[in-house]
C-alpha cells in the first residue's frame, strides 16, 4: 500500500497552500466585514462581497480552478483520491471552496451536466458554471415529506407538447439567494404509474421563468449563510422547453446516483480540512493561554483531546481516501458502501474534533472571531444534508446483511 502522493499532486497541494495562507486566510476578516457592510437586508442577497471575484480570478488565473472534475475536457482531469488533499485544504476555509470554483452544489450540478447534459444545455449553462459567470442550485428536497427517501419527491414534471410544465414546492435549495444563481435543477415525477426508481426526472429551471418564486431563506443555528443561503422556492406552472429535461425522462435517479457520490465525499474531504484548522487552532490556544499557573496545554485532559482529535482524523481521512480509491478504480456504485461509510463517519468526527477546539477557546470558541463556530454550524448540516447518517447506516447494514443471506 502506497500512502504518498504522485509529483503531480504534491505541487498543486503546495501552490493551493500557498494561495491559501497569502490570500484566503488573510482575507477572511475581509469577506465578514464586507458582507456585514451590507446591513440592509435585501442587499444581503443581491450584492456579493467584491474580494470574492478579486480571488476568484487569482485562482483562476493561476490554474487553481475546477479542481474537483475528473473530466479533463472541462475540468483538471484528477482523480477522487488525487483531488482528495487538494479538496481538504479548500475545507480549511468557509470562503475557500468559491473562490477554487470547487463549490457545492455547482460542483454536483457540472458534474451532471458534464456527464448527462446535451450539447444545448452544455452550451448556455455548464460553460457559464465552469467559468464561475454563474451559479446554481439543486432543488429535491420537499417542505411535505420525507425527503431522505428521494421516491417521495411530488413535485411533477407535465410534458405539454414542446413543454414541460414544472408544479411543487422546495426547499433547500443551497444557493439561490445569490443573484449569480441563475438556474435550479429541479427533480420531480414525470411518470407516477412508472416502477418506483423511474418516476423521477431532472430539469434545468432558469430562476427567471414565470411562476418560479423564491418564498423565503432558510437560516441554519441562525446563521443565513447569505449571499447563497438556502431558499424555499415555489413552483407554479412553471413551462421550460422540453429540451431542458437532463438525459431524459424516468432518469432522476440514474443522475442522482452519479451526481451523489463525489458530492458526498468531497463533503467528508472538505470537513478534514475544517477538522484540522480546528486542532491547529486548538493547539495553539492552549500552548499560550494560561490558567491556574500553568499553560492550559499541560492539562492530561487537554492532551487527551489532542490526540484523540489526531486519532479521529487519521481514521476519517484512511476511509475517505479508500472511498476515493474505490471510486476511482471500481465505480461510484460499486464504492457505495465506503461512500455511506464515510458521509456517516466525517461530519461526527469533525463535530467531536471541533467542539473540542471550541471548548478549549472558552468563550472566544463560540464567536465569530475564530472560524469554529461556523465550522460546527456546518458540519452539524451534514449529519443530515446529502441524506441523513441513519439512512447511510441502513445502507450499510443492508449491504452487511446481504453477505450472509442464505441462498433460496
Ligand atoms: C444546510 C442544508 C443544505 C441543504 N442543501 C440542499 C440542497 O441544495 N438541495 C436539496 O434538495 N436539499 C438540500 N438539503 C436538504 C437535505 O438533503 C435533506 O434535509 C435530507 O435529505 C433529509 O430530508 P428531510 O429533511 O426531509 O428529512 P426526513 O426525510 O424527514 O428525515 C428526518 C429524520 O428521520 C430520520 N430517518 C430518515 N430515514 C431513516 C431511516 N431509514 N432509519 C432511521 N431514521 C431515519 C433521520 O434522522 C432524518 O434526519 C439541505 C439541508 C441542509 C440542512
Amino acid at each position: 500500500m502506497d500512502f504518498s502522493y504522485s509529483e503531480k499532486v504534491v505541487r498543486l497541494q503546495e501552490r493551493l497552500t500557498e494561495f491559501m495562507e497569502t490570500y484566503v486566510y488573510p482575507n477572511e476578516a475581509v469577506y465578514a466585514a464586507q458582507l456585514k457592510a451590507l446591513t440592509d437586508e435585501s442587499r444581503r442577497w443581491s450584492s456579493i462581497p467584491p474580494i470574492v471575484e478579486e480571488l476568484k480570478a487569482k485562482a483562476k488565473e493561476q490554474g487553481l480552478w475546477n479542481l474537483f472534475l475528473p473530466d479533463s475536457e472541462y475540468g483538471a482531469g484528477l482523480t477522487n483520491l488525487e483531488y482528495a488533499p487538494l479538496c481538504e485544504t479548500m475545507g480549511r476555509s468557509i470562503i475557500a471552496p468559491e473562490i477554487f470554483n470547487c463549490n457545492a452544489p455547482d460542483t454536483g450540478n457540472i458534474e451532471v451536466l458534464a456527464r448527462y447534459g446535451s450539447d444545448e444545455q452544455k452550451e448556455k449553462w455548464l460553460h457559464p458554471l465552469l467559468a464561475g459567470d454563474i451559479r446554481s442550485c439543486f432543488a429535491m428536497t420537499e417542505p411535505d415529506v420525507a425527503s431522505s427517501d428521494a421516491t417521495n419527491i411530488r413535485a411533477s414534471i407535465v410534458r405539454d407538447g414542446d413543454e414541460y410544465i414544472v408544479n411543487g414546492r422546495k426547499w433547500w435549495s443551497t444557493g439561490a439567494g445569490d443573484p449569480r444563481c441563475k438556474v435550479a435543477i429541479v427533480m420531480g415525477r414525470t411518470n407516477p404509474e412508472a416502477p418506483r426508481h423511474e418516476q423521477q426526472s431532472m430539469i434545468l429551471v432558469p430562476l427567471d421563468t414565470p411562476g418560479v418564486r423564491v418564498t423565503r431563506m432558510l437560516s441554519v443555528f441562525g446563521y443565513d449563510h447569505a449571499p447563497h443561503g438556502h431558499g424555499e422556492i415555489a413552483f407554479d406552472n412553471v413551462r421550460v422547453p422540453a429540451s431542458h429535461i437532463i438525459w431524459g425522462e424516468g432518469k432522476g435517479f440514474a443522475i442522482a446516483q452519479g451526481r451523489l457520490g463525489p458530492g458526498r465525499i468531497h463533503h467528508c474531504m472538505r470537513l478534514l480540512g475544517a477538522a484540522e484548522r480546528a486542532l491547529e487552532l486548538l493547539c495553539k490556544r492552549v500552548q499560550s493561554r494560561l490558567a491556574f499557573g500553568h499553560p492550559l496545554a499541560s492539562q492530561g485532559v487537554i492532551q487527551d483531546w489532542i490526540a484523540q482529535s489526531r486519532i479521529d482524523i487519521e481514521q476519517a481521512r484512511l476511509l475517505t481516501l479508500k472511498a476515493a480509491y474505490l471510486m476511482d478504480t471500481v465505480g461510484n456504485r460499486a464504492a457505495r458502501t465506503e461512500i455511506a461509510m464515510i458521509k456517516a463517519v466525517a461530519p461526527t468526527i469533525a463535530l467531536r474534533v471541533i467542539d473540542r477546539a471550541i471548548q478549549a477557546h472558552g468563550a472566544a470558541g463560540v464567536s465569530d472571531d475564530y472560524p469554529l463556530a461556523a465550522f460546527w454550524a456546518n458540519a452539524r448540516t451534514l449529519r443530515i444534508a446529502d441524506g441523513p447518517d441513519e439512512v447511510h447506516r441502513m445502507q450499510i447494514a443492508r449491504d452487511e446483511l446481504r453477505k450472509y443471506r442464505e441462498a433460496p
